[in-house]
């Protein structure tokens, strides 16, 4: 096992990683911003590490300042979290050519998930359902234009090299189709320097489905079961539950499967998230996999038991997986609410300043995951949530009672945070009933 690892994150995530490596007995090691000079969760690590200023470019990102900490402080093994270099395939081989562990996947099972393009093939190859489609990229428009006649409109144009809802546009007819695959060539590659774009079938509405795998270097896979993560604003996840409500038996049990046939056909080792959309047929659609642990992966440690970040430490250091597909059942039901610190009335501004008033709320079945405190100051540097609020219960009625009573317990200011949001979010019909597609959110916005 590492004695020593580097985190090369911030906020909640870097204070999660810290959690688990104490648990495991591994001393950790956190790089900071100058933004993030007084970040709370630094005074839990043995050793913080400056590596530059506030924008993410200058530190976060900043591959040889990250290599150096770890060098001088003699690091075993790097943890990215999420965001930042976490899906970069480049960080990761430059930190085996480094000879320190990075944990997360080879370089090469990286990009070919990474890739849209390829990781759809692999798709196809392992009967993952994917949307109807360009089987790669596109060569040329006329191309396009035939295979969107065959599968029929609307389709949506979408960059293989694509991440945050860059280089996308959907088309309804012809013409709209030609100009957004002009658009989306070029935006892809102004933002990821690779304009390859593919087309598929454009669903009007649907729920976002995820799967949560685990490999180890053994050639072992299992799944730890899914998400339902329908409630977004902008593509943007606000609410994530496990198990999914109302879901069929075997078409559930069907797609788990091939998510982990997906991720051992790709010889991956660590935690992987395969996304997809589901009709209101409950058909699945495969759209990418991530890479990384996720921002939500409290609510599977929850109903699964599975301490998703200790295993992907360990799994990184060779171990073998401690269970089979067989020892992982679920247990009850449980929510996470993403915690904002931004105005909804004002557009979901974010707010930074000084955090006055922090009561955080508890009692049975109630998990917290935040490194604010009263006190802190966020920064106006990173994105803005502050941390997750995730209950479990042993139904999900239950849980959503739980729910509504811890966020009435939770108090934050003087800042606008996406509390009162969420409140009312989890009360809706479309909620509790789960009858919900991703734009529900933005539907009762406007409303
Ligand atoms: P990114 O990596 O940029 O986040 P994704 O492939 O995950 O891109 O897609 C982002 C979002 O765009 C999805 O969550 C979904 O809301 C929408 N989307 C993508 N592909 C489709 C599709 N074929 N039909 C309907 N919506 C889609």
């Amino acid at each position: 096992m590492f004695s020593r690892i580097l985190i090369a994150n911030r906020g909640e995530i870097a204070l999660r990683i810290i959690r688990a490596a104490k648990e495991l007995g591994i001393q950790t090691v956190c790089v900071y911003s100058t933004a993030d000079r007084e970040g709370p969760w630094l005074e839990h690590a043995d050793e913080t590490v400056c590596i530059g200023p506030g924008p993410a470019r200058e530190s976060y990102l900043r591959i040889d300042r990250i290599i150096s900490a770890a060098e001088l402080k003699n690091v075993d093994a790097i943890h990215p979290g999420y965001g930042f270099l976490a899906e970069n395939a480049h960080f990761a081989e430059v930190c085996r050519d480094c000879q320190i562990e990075f944990i997360g996947p080879s370089p090469e099972a990286m990009a070919l998930l990474g890739d849209k393009v390829s990781c759809k093939k692999m798709a196809k190859a392992t009967r993952t359902p994917i949307f109807p489609g360009s089987d790669g990229a596109i060569e040329d428009d006329e191309e396009a234009v035939k295979i969107a006649k065959e599968i029929g409109y609307p389709v949506i144009v979408k960059a293989s090299a694509g991440g945050g809802g860059r280089g996308m546009r959907v088309a309804h007819n012809e013409p709209a189709l030609r100009a957004g695959l002009a658009a989306a060539k070029q935006e892809a590659q102004a933002a990821f320097g690779n304009g390859t774009v593919y087309i598929e079938k454009f669903l009007e509405a649907a729920r976002h489905f995820e799967v949560q795998v685990i490999g180890d270097k053994h050639g072992n896979a299992v799944h730890l079961y899914e998400r339902d993560c329908t409630s977004q604003r902008r593509h943007q996840k606000l609410i994530e539950e496990a198990p999914a409500a109302g879901v069929d038996p075997a078409k559930r049990e069907a797609v788990l499967k091939s998510a982990v046939e997906l991720i051992r056909a790709a010889k991956y080792s660590g935690v992987a998230t395969v996304e997809f959309l589901m009709d209101r047929q409950q058909n699945f659609y495969m759209l990418e996999v991530n890479t990384r642990v996720q921002v939500e992966h409290p609510v599977t440690e929850m109903i699964t038991g599975v301490d998703i970040v200790k295993e992907m430490i360990k799994v990184a250091a060779g171990e073998k997986l401690p269970f089979t597909q067989k020892d992982i059942k679920v247990q009850g039901h449980a929510i996470e609410c993403r915690i904002n610190a931004e105005d909804p009335d004002r557009n979901f501004m974010p707010q930074a300043g000084r955090i006055e008033t922090f009561v955080a709320p508890g009692g049975p079945g109630v998990r917290l995951d935040s490194h604010a405190r009263p006190g802190y100051r966020i920064p106006p540097d990173y994105d803005s949530m502050i941390g997750k609020l995730i209950v479990h219960a042993p139904t999900r009625a239950e849980a959503i009672a739980r729910m509504r009573r811890a966020l009435d317990e939770f108090r934050i200011g003087p800042m606008k945070t996406v509390i009162p949001l969420h409140r009312r979010l989890i009360d809706s019909r479309e909620f509790v009933d789960a009858d919900f597609d991703i734009h529900y959110v933005e539907r009762m916005l406007k409303g």
